[in-house]
């Protein structure tokens, strides 16, 4: 929700108001009922006066969004558990590979070995 300035014309009397879009511009100031007028960019000091509302509807919004990626966090930490147990069956059939090809080898050099001692 927007928050508006408004000064009066009369007294000078500034003001704040939080307004729904659909909510009617206030015309009348509260101090001598004078007409006002909205101030078109109102200064960063109004942050003091009302910051309790800015921060609390800010942290209410990163709240929920903070709930929601963890959310997320945790279906893709499922995800990556079931990578893993693919990734655990794919290196125990690397394991049977290497296994292969390593007595391969070990028989290669013992058979070197032996034409060696033969020649
Ligand atoms: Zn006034």
């Amino acid at each position: 929700m927007p928050i508006y300035e408004y000064q009066c014309r009369r007294c000078e009397h500034r003001f704040e108001l939080i307004q729904k879009f659909s909510d009617k511009p206030r015309k009348r100031c509260p101090e001598c009922s004078g007409t006002v007028k909205r101030l078109i960019s109102p200064p960063a000091i109004r942050f003091k006066g009302t910051g309790w509302y800015v921060t609390d509807y800010a942290n209410k919004k990163s709240n929920e969004e903070d709930k929601k990626s963890n959310e997320e966090d945790k279906k893709s930490n499922e995800e990556d558990k079931k990578s893993n147990e693919e990734d655990k069956k794919s290196n125990k059939e690397d394991k049977r590979e290497t296994a292969s090809k390593n007595k391969e080898t070990e028989s290669k050099k013992a058979k070197e070995k032996k034409e060696k001692k033969a020649s």
